[in-house]
């Protein structure tokens, strides 16, 4: 055990592993490419959730996402990650059948709690708005993000978060952004903050773990064709030392369903519902967690 609070549960049972941070976000994100960055994973024995040490501040989430799935990211992802080709970018890049089935999901999910036409509703951090539910009658949608990019048809972007203050919104939703945060306790007050006790909160994240993976997805390095024997026998020494357990990538926080429970109602949710879901994401099917909430 080590003296670190559970992010989620907020206990004291958390196990630490050494790691690196991946080499492509070390590159993307660090400018670092001649050193490895070390970090721990921290895993709450209590609540399932874990966690890095390292975190992003908005500068370097900008940064990571910046240009992200165009053609240089792909080169620069695959400089490390052989797995990651152009033809695996596209398909990401892509994904309308995994699009429709991910609304389709919290349509389902958010009918069962609201009724009638829904006014206005937010997608917080919800980039463009193309993931607004099929089936449920919305007169206003409207998102809110730090990318600032163009909205698809139909969704209004939010200028700041003050000016989303000032509306009322029926539905709340945030959809695979808890997985990237910081500061999960001041990020979810933020989004309270553009509720009143009306408001449905939707949350999803990917149920996933650094533990899930198989233990030889580890040594991916070791058969990389971009990298020459030297590159790899040198890389390989120095991960011993430092640990290559699960590499930190893009997401800082690994929800199980108790922690995602554990984090909401400790910030004064009350929760209405939650699932484990499987969904088809067009290239690959992977579970989520879903969560519905009103304010305590
Ligand atoms: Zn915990």
């Amino acid at each position: 055990m080590v003296k670190v609070e559970c992010l989620a549960c907020k206990s004291n049972h958390v196990t630490s592993t050494d790691t690196i941070v991946s080499e492509f976000i070390a590159e993307k994100v660090f400018d670092v490419t001649k050193e490895f960055i070390p970090v721990n994973l921290y895993h709450c024995e209590e609540c399932g959730f874990s966690f890095y040490s390292k975190r992003f501040t908005d500068e370097e989430t900008a940064k990571l996402y910046l240009g992200y799935r165009l053609k240089e990211y792909q080169k620069m992802r695959q400089k490390y990650d052989s797995w990651y080709t152009p033809e695996i970018n596209e398909a990401l890049s892509n994904d309308d059948a995994g699009l429709m089935n991910r609304r389709a999901l919290i349509g389902r999910i958010c009918h069962n709690y609201l009724h009638g036409r829904i006014n206005r509703a937010l997608d917080y951090g919800g980039d463009t708005g193309s993931i607004y539910p099929a089936g449920l009658d919305i007169d206003k949608q409207c998102v809110f993000d730090i990318s600032r990019v163009e909205t698809v048809a139909g969704v209004i972007r939010m200028d700041s978060y003050e000016a989303a203050q000032e509306l009322d919104f029926d539905l709340i939703m945030c959809n695979h952004v808890l997985e990237h945060v910081n500061d999960l306790d001041d990020f979810i007050g933020l989004v309270k903050g553009l509720g009143n006790e009306n408001t449905l909160f939707y949350f999803e994240v990917p149920f996933d773990s650094p533990y899930y993976g198989k233990f030889i997805d580890n040594f991916q390095f070791l058969f990389n064709p971009y990298f020459s024997l030297k590159v790899i026998f040198e890389r390989f020494l120095k991960m011993k030392r430092l640990g290559f357990f699960a590499p930190m990538v893009e997401h800082v926080n690994y929800f199980s369903p108790y922690a995602l429970e554990k984090l909401l109602s400790r910030n004064g949710l009350t929760i209405l519902d939650l699932q484990i879901n499987r969904v088809d994401y067009g290239w690959a099917k992977n579970k989520c967690i879903s969560s519905v909430c009103r304010l305590a």
